[in-house]
């Protein structure tokens, strides 16, 4: 499925059986585990679009994510 790179903000892919995320945009290449780490510490915003991704929260980016790396 297709979900917010949290690096560059494009879209990502998400593996169907969450093993990895990829994003071409930025060349983000991990696991699911170091993806949910990754966003866990940058944004609480991403952790609830993990939680309830059903949930509409697109563009809520507080903008934070500019300051990691
Ligand atoms: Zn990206």
């Amino acid at each position: 499925m297709k979900i917010k790179c949290p690096k560059c903000k494009k879209d990502a892919e998400l593996a169907p059986d969450f093993s990895f995320v990829k994003c071409d945009g930025c060349g983000l290449d991990m696991s699911y585990g170091e993806y949910v780490k990754y966003v866990a510490h940058n944004d609480a915003t991403y952790t609830d679009i993990l939680g309830d991704y059903a949930g509409s929260t697109e563009g809520e980016s507080s903008g934070t994510l500019d300051e990691w790396d």
